[in-house]
């Protein structure tokens, strides 16, 4: 049976082998899908056993996204813009690398019924995540995107690299009340209970979307809904997406998001 694993550390929480279980079963395709933990100096000699063991494809986690990049053969574009790969396919003893973090995010947007063409978006954050999703939302055509950071130097250094003039950078501090149509929240900062510094006028009438997902709403959209947002979504309908168009270029078939997202919202996965 063709084996597919995702590699990280830490690993425990990881949800892509239910889920790829599931699309497993939705497709009729035989494959094993399993999670894997692995010590942060032993990442590229583990990956380089499981290509020799037969294996097909490998999922990346935190922290390795980076090292993974540097161990392809090939790269996608959105890969090369993102610097980062989440998805590995091992073709004829090459590796291809691939991120499909945005367009996980994009389908999972487009999913919610969220208007993206000629757009106003507000991205904040501008690390790994951020990176990897400016290329498919500007394939979407938005009016344009303002990429706000705490290190707006940051921000500013992913200007110059897409070199698009729908991009912009700002400080929080200089968003003041500017509406957008819809707030991206790419930081991390929800993962030890913060919100990025931005004023409730922004968020008031206005999509809201955070990458990070739990089993309560997270303190950004708490405190968007408590000031008026449209719509508040988390992300792990990202986090199905991306697994689905992982799923797409391995297997060259898309499964369904919807029932996946559906079950894991109502039984938790593992
Ligand atoms: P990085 O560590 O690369 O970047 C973190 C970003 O968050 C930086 O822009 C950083 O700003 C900012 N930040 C951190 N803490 C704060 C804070 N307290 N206030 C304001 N800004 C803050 O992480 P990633 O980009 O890889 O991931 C970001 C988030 O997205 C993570 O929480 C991750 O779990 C989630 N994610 C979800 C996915 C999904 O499928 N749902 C997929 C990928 C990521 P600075 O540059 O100033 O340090």
């Amino acid at each position: 049976m063709d084996q597919y694993r995702v590699f990280g550390n830490p690993i425990k929480q990881s949800r892509s082998p239910f889920i790829h279980q599931l699309f497993a079963k939705q497709t009729q395709q035989q494959l094993n899908y399993q999670s894997e933990y692995v010590e942060v100096e032993q990442f590229e000699e583990t990956i380089k056993s499981f290509i020799k063991s037969g294996a097909k494809g490998a999922n990346i986690t935190v922290p390795f996204k980076e090292r993974a990049m540097v161990l392809c053969d090939q790269l996608t574009e959105r890969a090369q813009l993102a610097g980062a790969v989440n998805t590995l396919t091992f073709v004829e003893g090459k590796i291809c690398g691939d991120n499909t973090d945005g367009e996980g995010l994009v389908k999972d947007l487009l999913n919610n019924n969220i208007p993206l063409k000629n757009s106003r978006i507000l991205l904040l954050g501008a690390g790994g995540a951020a990176k990897g999703v400016l290329l498919p939302l500007l394939a979407q055509a938005p009016e344009s995107i303002v990429i706000a950071n705490r290190t707006v130097s940051k921000a500013e250094d992913l200007i110059k690299k897409f070199k698009n003039d729908k991009l912009s950078a700002s400080e929080f501090d200089a968003l003041g009340e500017t509406k957008f149509s819809l707030i991206i929240n790419a930081t991390s900062a929800s993962l030890t209970g913060n919100v990025p510094p931005i004023t409730k006028e922004c968020v008031a009438n206005t999509y809201c979307y955070d990458m990070v997902y739990g089993q309560e709403l997270t303190p950004f959209l708490l405190w968007a809904k408590e000031h008026g947002a449209t719509k508040v979504i988390d992300g792990l309908g990202m986090l199905v997406g991306q697994a689905a168009e992982s799923f797409r270029v391995w297997r060259n078939v898309l499964p369904e998001i919807a029932p996946v997202l559906k079950q894991l919202r109502t039984k938790g996965g593992s």
